[in-house]
């Protein structure tokens, strides 16, 4: 077995990955035509292009409003999980979803819960993939809609929704504003992460003390990205001394910031934080889990016993309860073991 096979086939987690950005072109295609939803393109190829951040954040909600009933839904997440499996072999995913982004549609929130959770369990019976999901809000519409989100995550628990996130662009919403949702979702046991310090904003428009306030105010025991927590070093070694995981992504939405992503999660695991290598928006962003973690291996010059190290601390991080988390790490263990003995000596 290749350098490259052992990397892809390690199993793994992903922990920050938006169910609206996996969709397969093909699908969204189909789900548009279906549902009568016009896309810019019907050009598999060209769906995925993006101008910039902000031209991608337009796409992935024209995405998601191609999902209308019980059947979308479902096979949304039925794809994501199935996809990751086969290309990564992914055993464990905490997948965001924004249900704001499927309201304009008339979706209520049941039906996309529902739907979603109806292709978390066929996946896991098909692919033996398991999953949970978060509720995400969108912090570009403000205090009040996050209220409104969490309240609606509250008023209809499942046991699939362990947490909350929050997305979208972090200069028109930063964190501070949402200490009141947050709280809501603390007492009501969620757990919390946010997006911060993603390296396609500015240090004025994320600036690392966005980090200190989610893990301050808002009550995150992660972060979704953080690179720009670079630009505090204090701040990188209180984060390194109290083991925060940040789950970072190796792909972005333009080619062009690679390089940028590279060296950023390089100097943030030179600096010895907790990272968990994730896919944030797969087909979007040419990726896959088995790619992310074949292309860090690869740009960042890891070694085996850091890319294993990653996989298994991945663990950590997730929300699992500590019964899961120990029946994961024996999986995860048992299957290194037999990769490793499967590599040239
Ligand atoms: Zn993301």
């Amino acid at each position: 077995m290749d350098h490259e096979t052992f990397f892809r086939r390690l199993p793994k987690v992903d922990l920050h990955c938006h169910l609206a950005g996996t969709i397969r072109p093909a699908t969204l295609i189909e789900l548009a035509h279906k549902n009568d939803v016009p896309l810019q393109t019907s050009d598999p190829d060209r769906l995925y292009v993006f101008d910039d951040f902000y031209d991608f954040l337009d796409v992935v909600r024209t995405a998601a409003r191609c999902l209308i009933d019980h059947d979308d839904f479902a096979r949304v997440a039925y794809e994501a999980l199935a996809d990751a499996a086969t290309a990564g072999n992914l055993k464990y995913a905490e997948l965001f979803f924004n249900p704001t982004d499927y309201y304009p549609s008339g979706v209520d929130y049941r039906t996309m819960l529902d739907g979603f959770i109806a292709g978390l369990r066929d996946a896991e019976s098909d692919h033996g993939v398991t999953a949970r999901l978060i509720p995400a809000i969108n912090r570009e519409l403000g205090p009040q809609t996050a209220r409104d989100t969490v309240a609606e995550v509250i008023a209809d628990r499942r046991d699939e929704v362990i947490g909350i996130g929050m997305d979208g662009a972090e200069r028109g919403g930063p964190p501070g504003l949402f200490g009141e949702a947050y709280r809501m979702a603390g007492k009501a046991g969620l757990y919390r992460t946010a997006h911060a310090c993603e390296d396609n904003q500015t240090l004025e428009e994320a600036p690392p003390s966005n980090i200190a306030t989610c893990l301050d105010d808002l009550g995150c025991d992660r972060i979704d990205h953080g690179y720009n927590i670079l630009g505090d070093p204090r701040l990188v070694q209180r984060c390194s001394d109290d083991g925060v995981p940040f789950t970072v992504c190796s792909h972005t939405c333009v080619p062009s910031r690679l390089t940028t992503r590279w060296r950023n999660v390089r100097r943030m695991l030179d600096a010895d934080l907790e990272l968990v290598v994730c896919t944030d928006d797969p087909p979007m962003y040419g990726t896959d889990i088995g790619t992310a973690y074949v292309t860090l291996s690869r740009e960042l010059e890891l070694p085996r016993a850091t890319a294993i190290d990653l996989a298994l601390s991945g663990i950590d991080a997730t929300w699992l309860d500590d019964d899961d988390k120990r029946r994961l790490r024996k999986e995860f263990t048992t299957e290194i073991a037999m990769l490793t003995a499967r590599l040239p000596a």
